[in-house]
C-alpha cells in the first residue's frame, strides 16, 4: 500500500486498491499517476492490462465532484470498451459514489440521454456522443479530464475527426490524456494542437515475454480447423480466445467447434449490443471455455484466466497481433499464444515478426491430429458455403464468390469476406507440401524459430 500512498492517490481510491488486494502499481501507473495528480497533459504507451484505467482515472477520480455536470471524459474506440472502463471507474470511485455513464450506439440513444443528466464522468465512443451533441443532449463544457483511450485503434477505425469536433466542444483549460499502444505521426500532431506542453510516457514492456510462450505450428491450409480442434481438446488451464480476421470467419470456427463438441461461442462487430455484454458473461464466468473472435470486438476487452491465445487467422495489422497475445500472461500468469499458420498466411505472420520487433515464436512438431468434419455457414442468399478450401494442394478457384456446399465435408479452411466473397487468402494457389522451400515462408523463417526483427528485445513506443 504504501507504494499506491506514495503516488499521491485519494483516500477514496486507495481504500478500493487496499479491498482488491493490489500489492504494488503497475508501471504505467507508477509512471503517469505523479504527472497526471499534477494536472500535467500525458501521452502513454499502455497496453491493454496494464491498468492504464486506474492511471487515467486518478485525477478525476480524486476531483470531480458529485451533481456538478459532466466533469471527466474518456474516449474509447468501442462499445465493450467503454463498457468496461465505465465500470472500472464505478469501482475505483466507490466511495465517492460517483455518476459514471457508458454512452456508445446500438442502444437506445434516449435511456442514455436521461442517464447524461446526471453523469459526473461519462465514458463514450465518438460516434453517438456526437449524435448526443448534435441534438444538445450533453454538456460537455464542464469537462476538466478529457481521456483519449486506445487512441490509435480510434484513429485507425476513422474517428479521427469525430474526435476533433468532440475536443473542440470541451473547454480549453482541461486536462487531456492520451493513452496508445503506439503513437502515430498523426496522433503526435493531434496531440500538438490540443494538448498543453505534454510528457511522453514509455512503457518498455508490453508482454512480459518471461510468462508468456509463443509457439506456431506450420500446417496446410485445409488442415488448420481440423488442429484447432485437436488443441482446444488437450487439457487447458484456463479459457482460450481463438483469434479470426473477419465474422464471418469467428462465426464459422464457432459453429463447428460446437459441432466438434468444443463449448465455443463467438463475440464481433456484426451481433447486437446485449449479446456481446451475455457472451462475454458467459466467457468471464467459464460457462464457455472458448470465445472466437475479431480484434474489433476483443480489443481492450479486459478478461481475467485467460490461458490460451490461438491465431487462427494471423492479423494483418502487426499491432494486432501484439494486442491479441496480450490478452494472456497478465498479472503474473503464464500464458500461451499459439500460431496456426499456413500458406494463405506467411504474408501476414512474415509483416507481424518484421514490425514487432523482438518476438520469438518458436516452430513446433504438428503432432497427430484426426481430421474432422465441417459444416457450412448459410449465407444470407440462403446458399451455404464455409469460404475457400485448401483443396490439398489444388490451386483454388478462388475469387469469384462463394464455394456452394453440398453440405458437411471435410475440414476446409473458412477464409470468406463477411459478405461471402473470398478474401485474398483463398486466392492464391496452395502450396503441396508442408515446409517446402516456395518463397511464401516468412522472410526471417529459421528451422526452429521466427524472430522478430532487429536486436532490442523489446516493443516500444513509436515514438516522433
Ligand atoms: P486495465 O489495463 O486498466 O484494463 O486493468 C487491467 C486489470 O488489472 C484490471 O482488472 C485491474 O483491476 C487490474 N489492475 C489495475 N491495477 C492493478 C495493480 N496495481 N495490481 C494488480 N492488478 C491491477
Amino acid at each position: 500500500m504504501e507504494q499506491f500512498e506514495k503516488l499521491g492517490l485519494c483516500e477514496h481510491v486507495l481504500k478500493v486498491i487496499s479491498n482488491k488486494k493490489f500489492t504494488k502499481p503497475s508501471e504505467i501507473q507508477e509512471k503517469t499517476i505523479p504527472l497526471i495528480l499534477e494536472g500535467k497533459d500525458v501521452v502513454a504507451g499502455s497496453a491493454t492490462g496494464s491498468g492504464k484505467t486506474l492511471a487515467f482515472g486518478s485525477g478525476m477520480i480524486k476531483n470531480v465532484e458529485k451533481g456538478k455536470g459532466i466533469q471527466g471524459l474518456i474516449l474509447t474506440p468501442t462499445r465493450e470498451l467503454a463498457e468496461q472502463v465505465a465500470e472500472a471507474l464505478r469501482e475505483f470511485a466507490y466511495y465517492k459514489d460517483l455518476e459514471v455513464v457508458p454512452v456508445y450506439g446500438g442502444v437506445s440513444i434516449s435511456h442514455q440521454q436521461k442517464k447524461l443528466v446526471y453523469a459526473d464522468i461519462v465514458v463514450a465512443t465518438p460516434g453517438r456522443l456526437l449524435d448526443h451533441l448534435k441534438q444538445r443532449m450533453v454538456d460537455l463544457s464542464k469537462v476538466d479530464y478529457l481521456v483519449l483511450d486506445e487512441a490509435d485503434r480510434m484513429w485507425d477505425m476513422g474517428f479521427k475527426f469525430d474526435v476533433s469536433k468532440i475536443v473542440d466542444a470541451c473547454p480549453k483549460n482541461r486536462q487531456t490524456l492520451l493513452f496508445s499502444a503506439t503513437i502515430s505521426g498523426d496522433l503526435a500532431d493531434f496531440a500538438d494542437r490540443h494538448m498543453k506542453a505534454p510528457i511522453e510516457i514509455a512503457v518498455e514492456n508490453y508482454v512480459d515475454t518471461s510468462k508468456l510462450k509463443q509457439i506456431y505450428y506450420d500446417v496446410r491450409d485445409g488442415e488448420k480447423f481440423s488442429l484447432l480442434v485437436h488443441l482446444l481438446k488437450q487439457k487447458h488451464d484456463g479459457l482460450a480466445m481463438v483469434f479470426c480476421n473477419t465474422r464471418r470467419n469467428a462465426d464459422f470456427v464457432e459453429k463447428n467447434l460446437r459441432l466438434n463438441k468444443v463449448s465455443a461461442r463467438a463475440i464481433h462487430g456484426g451481433m447486437d449490443q446485449k449479446k456481446r455484454i451475455r457472451v462475454l458473461k458467459e466467457f468471464s464466468e467459464g460457462m464457455a471455455g472458448v470465445v472466437c473472435c475479431t480484434d474489433v470486438a476483443a480489443r481492450g476487452l479486459d478478461i481475467k484466466g485467460v490461458s490460451h491465445v490461438y491465431n487462427y487467422d494471423l492479423p494483418k495489422d502487426a499491432k494486432d497481433y501484439v494486442h491479441r497475445i496480450g490478452r494472456t500472461a497478465r498479472a503474473g500468469e503464464s500464458g500461451l499464444a499459439v500460431n496456426i499458420v499456413a500458406s494463405r498466411d506467411y504474408d501476414n505472420f512474415s509483416n507481424v515478426l518484421r514490425r514487432n520487433e523482438g518476438l520469438e515464436v518458436k516452430r513446433t512438431e504438428t503432432p497427430r491430429f484426426e481430421r474432422v468434419r465441417i459444416e457450412m455457414l448459410e449465407d444470407t442468399r440462403g446458399s451455404r458455403f464455409g469460404g475457400r478450401s485448401s483443396g490439398r494442394g489444388r490451386p483454388s478457384s478462388g475469387g469469384r464468390g462463394p464455394m456452394r456446399s453440398r453440405g458437411p465435408r471435410n475440414d476446409r479452411s473458412p477464409n470468406v469476406g463477411s459478405r461471402g466473397r473470398a478474401s485474398s487468402g483463398g486466392q492464391r494457389s496452395v502450396r503441396r507440401d508442408r515446409g517446402s522451400s516456395d518463397g511464401r515462408r516468412p522472410a526471417r523463417g529459421s528451422k526452429d524459430g521466427f524472430r522478430g526483427g532487429g536486436r532490442n528485445t523489446r516493443n516500444r513506443v513509436a515514438r516522433r
